[in-house]
């Protein structure tokens, strides 16, 4: 493979690219913008040159910025590739609509791979004619430093794509996780939905402050961050309602998309009572200055959260959660447990994977709290809290 087309050059395509250029490939990077085009280029020229500093890449910035063109016309764009990978707004008719154009410009052997959080990738597929040519390519953010892109097959990829995605995330040095259901957040998200929504709705119960919920990830779980740290970070309040928006419209031709309700009901709450909300006020984390926490300027600083706070909660509040969203991927063959505590390393920067707490955590207390959380929620929650087999038989 050499030639290589993204579209989309905001947060993610940009330093797609810049991976792309890195490993010697010729990128096409496209987007409708020629401004965002421009600030695509200069970051990843400024992002270049701190490497070249730090001695981490052997050619000299220009040499890896001249592999990069940029262009809107998509046609062009895509004229040469091997490989297209699309990284446009989570929006699962713009992404059908533009894989459809790829396909009409690109070469006929050339993959399509989908950069989607979490949307259906048969779903897309399905807007093509090369539907076994496609496939979940989901980076991390941001893509030049994190180490792992989790791929995931649709209902029609074939094992040559499978594997020639596989080699192409070797050449960029990248580790890799195969997510083996085409579900709703795949593998490595997915995993981790129980912590992140059980952080959410202890805050919007007021169960406990957000500075209460982020010291325990910090202090406790030892996390880069805690979740509204996180949020704030990558805009995800804007970017959760979303994807469930394009979630419910999948589901309507794909009711399998998603087979625990109990997941759905509880995005449908955060997102009408915290997030959605917190979006329209202009609440939107770093890139508007305000968020959970605030960010004078637009400029990223860390919160200051008291390390006493983290003596507030105990940790399996947020663990059980986790453990059990992460249990559920293995029990329905989304993933491996090994699979499942590389991705909290590599995709979140836990110091270990989930599963690797229940060295230092008893899972009796682990079931216990699962099961008084199941008792006091109302009823269109209590399933998201029922104990998977996985954990009820743990060490047996
Ligand atoms: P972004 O808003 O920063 O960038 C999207 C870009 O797509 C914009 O520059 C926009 O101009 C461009 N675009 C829109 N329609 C287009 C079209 N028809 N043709 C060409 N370009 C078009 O978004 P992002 O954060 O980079 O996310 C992109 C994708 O990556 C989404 O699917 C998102 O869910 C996924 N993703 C994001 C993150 C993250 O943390 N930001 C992490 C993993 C995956």
């Amino acid at each position: 493979m050499t030639g290589i087309g993204i579209v989309g050059a905001g947060t993610m395509g940009h330093g797609i690219a810049q991976v792309a250029a890195m490993s010697g490939q010729e990128v096409s990077l496209i987007d409708i913008s020629d401004e965002v085009l421009g600030k695509a280029r200069q970051k990843i020229e400024s992002s270049l040159k701190r490497l070249s500093e730090k001695g981490k890449i052997q050619e000299g910035p220009e040499e890896v910025l001249e592999r990069i063109e940029t262009t809107t016309n998509l046609g062009s764009g895509v004229r040469d590739a091997d490989c297209v990978i699309e990284a446009v707004f989570e929006d699962i008719n713009l992404k059908s609509e533009l894989l459809r154009e790829v396909d009409a410009h690109a070469p006929k052997d050339a993959i399509m791979a989908t950069n989607t959080s979490g949307l259906s990738i048969t779903f897309i597929a399905d807007a093509t004619k090369r539907k076994e040519k496609v496939i979940g390519m989901h980076w991390m953010n941001p893509p030049q430093i994190m180490k792992l892109v989790e791929i995931i097959k649709s209902e029609y990829t074939d094992e040559e794509t499978l594997q020639s995605t596989l080699d192409l995330c070797k050449r960029y040095d990248k580790e890799t996780v195969i997510s083996q259901k085409d579900v709703w957040f795949f593998l490595v998200a997915r995993a981790r939905t129980g912590y992140s929504t059980e952080c959410n709705i202890m805050y919007l119960r007021k169960e406990a402050d957000l500075k209460e919920l982020d010291a325990v990830a910090r202090y406790k779980l030892g996390l880069p961050m805690g979740e509204f740290e996180l949020t704030d970070f990558t805009g995800a309040v804007d970017i959760r309602p979303k994807g469930l928006k394009s979630t419910e419209e999948i589901m309507q031709t794909y009711p399998h998309f998603e087979p625990w309700p109990a997941l759905l009901s509880v995005y449908r709450y955060l997102s009408t009572e915290l997030w959605g909300p917190m979006s329209e006020k202009g609440l939107s984390g770093l890139k508007t200055g305000k968020g959970f926490y605030e960010y004078p300027g637009g400029k990223y600083l860390k919160p200051e959260i008291p390390r006493e706070l983290s003596e507030k909660i105990d940790p399996v509040h947020l663990l059980a959660p986790g453990l059990n969203s992460a249990a559920w991927c293995v029990t329905n063959g989304v993933g491996s447990i090994d699979d499942i505590n590389k991705s909290f390393r590599f995709a979140f920067g836990w110091p270990k994977g989930i599963f690797e707490y229940l060295d230092d955590y008893d899972i009796n207390d682990v079931v216990s709290i699962l099961r008084a959380k199941q008792e006091k929620a109302p009823d269109w929650h209590r399933d998201f809290y029922k104990i998977d087999p996985l954990l009820a038989n743990w060490g047996s």
